[in-house]
């Protein structure tokens, strides 16, 4: 496993905190992993993403990003290459007023020329489907098409880990489909997923799951572990994916399952499995 990503003893106080929102959190993250973070409200989610590209510096500990200290300032610079971060409200992302102007904006940073730049604003936009959408005005579109753009432009500058917090919190069904199917893609070639989340049932587009709760993390397992613990969904304040909660329901009304189910096409195979036993 090489390490995208490693946390070794962080802790982070925000200025006049009481308490540290983050203790002692210690974690690897390796390259092409699609991480879950999950926890009750105020539990750190957020803090900790922040503490993934540098934008806030370990108070105790270190974060380590692709070999590189994020408290190290000649550093940050690449740091924040290397990691994105996708915030909850599409609408606080945006610089220009059309999509196109808006993934140029990043990219000027970067010191790209045009013509690079022309080039990579049309691969992203294609790989994340805003062809049609680049001359468009960012206020005309829907929300899902919003945090897309956001997302190019992020992408565009090619990171190797995006950071979404909530980024689909905000988002219809429909929005929210589009985000997660963009995420599926960006995994697929290969970006490393942060996904911060309060909707369980996203859990299982990755392997791992790590749980929140007063600053700590509690729990670092597959969804699968997780969310068949009913002791840790009650002290971590977590509801259970609806696949999870129909399997808990049946089972209360004895049908019986060989075992745990988190995709609706894993539940019905077992429900046709116990019909036929019948
Ligand atoms: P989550 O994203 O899980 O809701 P946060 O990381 O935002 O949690 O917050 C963790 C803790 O830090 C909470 O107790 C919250 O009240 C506190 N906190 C968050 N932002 C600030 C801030 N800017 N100043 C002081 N305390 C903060
Ligand atoms: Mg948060």
């Amino acid at each position: 496993m090489t390490a995208m990503i490693s946390l070794n003893g962080v802790s982070y106080r925000y200025k006049d905190a009481s308490r540290p929102a983050l203790s002692d959190v210690t974690l690897t993250i390796a390259r092409g992993n699609w991480l879950t973070v999950v926890g009750r409200n105020g539990s750190g989610k957020s803090t900790f993403g922040r503490l993934l590209n540098g934008l806030f510096l370990p108070t105790e500990g270190e974060v380590i990003v692709d070999g590189l200290l994020t408290s190290d300032e000649h550093q940050r610079w690449s740091i924040r290459q290397k990691v994105g971060i996708v915030f909850q409200n599409p609408d606080h992302q945006f610089v220009a007023t059309t999509v196109r102007d808006d993934i140029a904006f990043g990219l000027e940073n970067l010191g790209l020329d045009r013509a690079e730049m022309r080039t990579r604003i049309e691969r992203y936009a294609q790989l994340i489907g805003l062809t049609s959408l680049l001359d468009e005005e960012i206020d005309h579109l829907s929300g899902g098409q919003k945090q897309r753009v956001a997302i190019a432009g992020v992408f565009a500058m090619e990171p190797d880990v995006i950071v979404f917090d909530e980024a689909t919190s905000m988002l219809d069904p429909i929005g929210r489909k589009e985000v997660l199917q963009t995420m599926k893609r960006l995994h697929e070639i290969g970006c490393t997923i942060v996904s911060i989340t309060h909707h369980m049932d996203e859990a299982f587009y990755g392997n791992r799951v790590v749980v929140f709760h007063d600053g700590k993390i509690i729990a670092d397992r597959s969804p699968r572990d997780v969310f068949f613990d009913d002791a840790l969904l009650f002290k971590a304040g977590l509801e259970e994916p609806f696949v999870v909660q129909m399997q808990k329901m049946l089972e209360r009304r004895g049908i019986s399952f060989t075992k745990r189910c988190v995709t609706e096409e894993e539940l019905i195979s077992e429900l046709w499995r116990s019909f036929l036993a019948e």
